[in-house]
């Protein structure tokens, strides 16, 4: 399998608070990855780092052959190039509200893949079918529910065709009965073999879709392996400690 995100001795601080702490990392193509761990343990900031939302401080990063030295300025063409092979949907949706579903989805595919409107308009309507909202496309967000709202999101992220997808808890902002529906896209996305990384507490979740699982505590990575070693297998207190205080 071609490996197409590596860390390599990664930190972030935020003023004299270390986010990330020597994060050695490999994420490998066509492997869904689920991020557990507590609260303020650096979840989203690893996330926010893989596509440079935040630049860690030292480290080396590699994202799909392009490799950079994050303790110097890094070059636009490199950042743009970063930012290309991934995409993320946040907890928050964060779609865009003066522009209908559709205008949403191909927002981004127009004006930064440079794909012609109408080859964006087929390529969205595809995928707005495949999260169950095409018959939405010329709704507002404001009109959909929060899940409708985040399948969107979704389809969105998809229409930029990432190598990467990022999930940053896309759950955690829905009522329990809209969180199944965002479930159920993510877990196709899984049967899919599409690379992901989710950051979730929803470790039912987490068992049923990952392939592996890192947990984070205190900026570090307290374990990282299969999800059957994870939940199955875990003789370490701090972890089992976990699982029971979700369950
Ligand atoms: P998680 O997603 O696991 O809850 P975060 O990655 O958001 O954790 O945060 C890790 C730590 O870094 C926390 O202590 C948090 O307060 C701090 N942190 C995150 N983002 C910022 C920021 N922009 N400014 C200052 N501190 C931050
Ligand atoms: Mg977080």
């Amino acid at each position: 399998m071609a490996t197409i995100v590596q860390f390599q001795h990664v930190y972030k601080s935020f003023g004299d608070h270390e986010a990330l702490k020597n994060i050695d990392i490999t994420f490998q193509e066509g492997e869904t990855t689920v991020i557990l761990g507590p609260s303020g343990s650096g979840k989203s900031t690893l996330l926010r780092c893989i596509n440079l939302l935040e630049q860690p401080e030292r480290g080396q990063l590699t994202i799909a052959g392009t490799t950079i030295q994050l303790d110097k300025p890094i070059v636009k063409k490199d950042k743009l190039a970063i930012r290309q092979s991934t995409a993320m949907v946040f907890q928050s949706f964060n779609l865009f509200p003066h522009m209908k579903v559709l205008e949403n989805v191909i927002e981004g595919p127009v004006t930064v893949l440079k794909q012609s409107r109408a080859q964006a308009v087929e390529k969205g309507k595809t995928l707005l079918h495949k999260v169950g909202l095409e018959h939405k496309m010329d709704s507002y967000p404001s009109q959909l529910s929060g899940g409708q709202q985040q399948r969107v999101a979704i389809a969105r992220a998809l229409a930029m065709e990432p190598q990467f997808l990022l999930f940053d808890e896309p759950t955690s902002a829905l009522d329990p009965e809209l969180e199944g529906e965002v479930l159920r896209v993510l877990q196709d996305l899984a049967e899919e073999d599409k690379s992901m990384i989710i950051v979730t507490h929803n470790l039912n979740f987490a068992r049923r879709v990952a392939d592996r699982i890192l947990f984070l505590e205190n900026g570090e990575i307290l374990f990282d392996g299969t999800t059957d070693a994870f939940f199955e297998h875990n003789n370490n207190e701090r972890i089992q400690a976990f699982i029971q205080a979700m369950q």
